[in-house]
């Protein structure tokens, strides 16, 4: 990290997404980076396991690509799983500290 990203105070970002079809697995698969437009530091994802799946969202060994199995259409809720909402906030040190080995 460089002076100028250690003294940014990351107020604007910009997005990449790059979708993929991966033709012989038909599935797709949508890989999101997400970085300061102000000083081009890129951002990680937090809590996610490491690796590549077409079955759940994985991240890239730094966790600053979350590779994400997708599909077209709209489902109906819990079609594809049980749905959780969590709304309880810590501190980016404290995720880091209690993620488990093996993901971002
Ligand atoms: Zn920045």
């Amino acid at each position: 990290m460089t002076a100028e990203q250690m003294a940014c105070s990351h107020e604007s970002f910009g997005a990449n997404v790059a979708v993929n079809r991966i033709e012989d697995k038909g599935a797709f698969m949508a890989d999101v980076q997400i970085g300061c437009t102000q000083c081009g530091l890129p951002f990680h994802f937090i809590g996610v396991p490491l690796g590549l799946s077409y079955a759940r969202p994985m991240a890239s060994v730094d966790c600053t690509e979350l590779r994400v199995p997708i599909g077209p259409g709209a489902v109906r809720p819990g079609a594809s799983g049980t749905m959780r909402f969590e709304t309880e906030v810590r501190s980016v040190d404290l995720l880091n500290a209690i993620a488990p080995e093996g993901t971002c």
